[in-house]
């Protein structure tokens, strides 16, 4: 559990995962809805999640449990690097290439000098030709790295657009995790979960309440918004919920605004109970009526140090707390935010396309560039 944990600290802020302690006694399903008994049956795709060893432990589970899983590679100082991350992203796809998918990314080292976008373009190329089927841009754009004059790179930096038009052309789509959850520029007593709680107190260096002279939570929405405007014909995803997870009518509004947008409820479940424990029609309806645009996933993190059989158990409760709340009626404790929180009980059509058919039709297999 405390090697898992930590691993999920790679996007910091953890808010997603469903930690059922305490059930109510299921209620029959009617045949609309799916029941908890469905769930092993039922083709699902996990959208996010990072394989970072070779271990097979990830994907037994995954067959166990009926799941396809995209594993987005990220250049992210505490995972392995990006070469050990593509040697397990290759090993694992060769393995079992039917579940297993994967998402490259580039290092943003050397940005700004010439060829910069060039080289990264020609690595990405390659990457398609081995099966990658997206590219992720991680948050140290926005809220890491630098240019030469010492300020931030946004995302809607220029320089990036040939890479963005490159992702495109290779008919890849693209992962961008901007910003943090909107508790990151809180004070501790106003965020809304146990674990940004926890997580902020903890890095204080991240917590962007205390460093009100770093760009502001809407900077980052919005160069991610122009960043997204300028490239219609991508196909992105915002991960987390585009960091949007506070308010499911600004959900709607990115994806309204943006047709060719999606995002990924990874490891922001918790936000979203929190909205249902207060309004569960208001929750429900957002998903019915976005039910072409979300992708089901968690950011399960499988690192090198991990425990396979401990990591398969949690992998297994996280997989099964998630489908009890979107897939059932049933209710379950949910400790990051103190509450019974209970199910949305999902017409099975939306289930299907949020955890599955959604997800085929974003990470389509890349084609060969234009
Ligand atoms: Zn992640």
């Amino acid at each position: 559990m405390t090697l898992f944990i930590r691993a999920l600290a790679a996007c910091l802020a953890v808010a997603g995962l469903g930690s059922a302690v305490a059930r109510t006694a299921p209620a029959t399903a009617s045949a609309d809805t799916y029941s908890m008994g469905d769930f092993a049956q039922v083709r699902k795709y996990d959208a996010h999640v990072h394989a970072n060893s070779q271990d097979a432990a990830f994907l037994e589970q995954a067959r166990a449990d009926g799941f396809e899983l995209m594993s987005i590679n990220v250049d992210y100082p505490d995972f392995p690097t990006l070469a050990l991350q593509h040697e397990a992203a290759l090993k694992l796809a060769k393995s079992d290439p039917a579940r297993f998918h994967w998402a490259t990314t580039f290092s943003m080292k050397d940005f700004g000098t010439p060829g910069w976008a060039e080289q990264v373009n020609a690595g990405l190329a390659r990457d398609a030709a081995q099966g990658a089927r997206a590219v992720k841009i991680w948050k140290n754009v926005g809220m890491v790295e630098k240019d030469a004059d010492g300020k931030l790179i946004m995302l809607d930096t220029p320089a990036l657009s040939p890479v963005a038009e490159q992702v495109r052309a290779l008919g890849m789509a693209l992962i961008g995790h901007q910003g943090e959850p909107h508790n990151c520029w809180l004070p501790l007593e106003q965020m809304t979960t146990d674990n940004d709680r926890e997580y902020f107190r903890n890095h204080p260096k991240y917590h962007m309440y205390l460093h009100p002279d770093q760009p502001g939570y809407e900077d980052q929405i919005a160069a991610r918004d122009r960043f997204v405007a300028a490239h219609p014909q991508l196909r992105f995803v915002g991960a987390h919920l585009g960091s949007l997870e506070y308010d499911v009518d600004r959900i709607g509004a990115f994806l309204d605004r943006f047709p060719n947008a999606n995002v990924d409820m990874a490891a922001r479940m918790s936000q979203v109970q929190y909205q249902s424990v207060r309004d569960r029609e208001k929750v429900r309806d957002f998903f019915i009526r976005y039910q072409d645009r979300l992708l089901y996933g968690t950011d399960l993190t499988f690192g090198p140090d991990a425990d396979p059989a401990e990591f398969r158990r949690e992998a297994h409760t996280v997989w099964t707390a998630d489908w009890r709340y979107l897939a059932t009626d049933e209710s379950q404790r949910v400790d990051m935010i103190n509450a019974d929180v209970k199910g949305l009980a999902l017409p099975r059509v939306v289930i299907d396309k949020i955890y599955y058919a959604n997800a085929v039709r974003v990470f389509a297999p890349a084609k060969a560039p234009e």
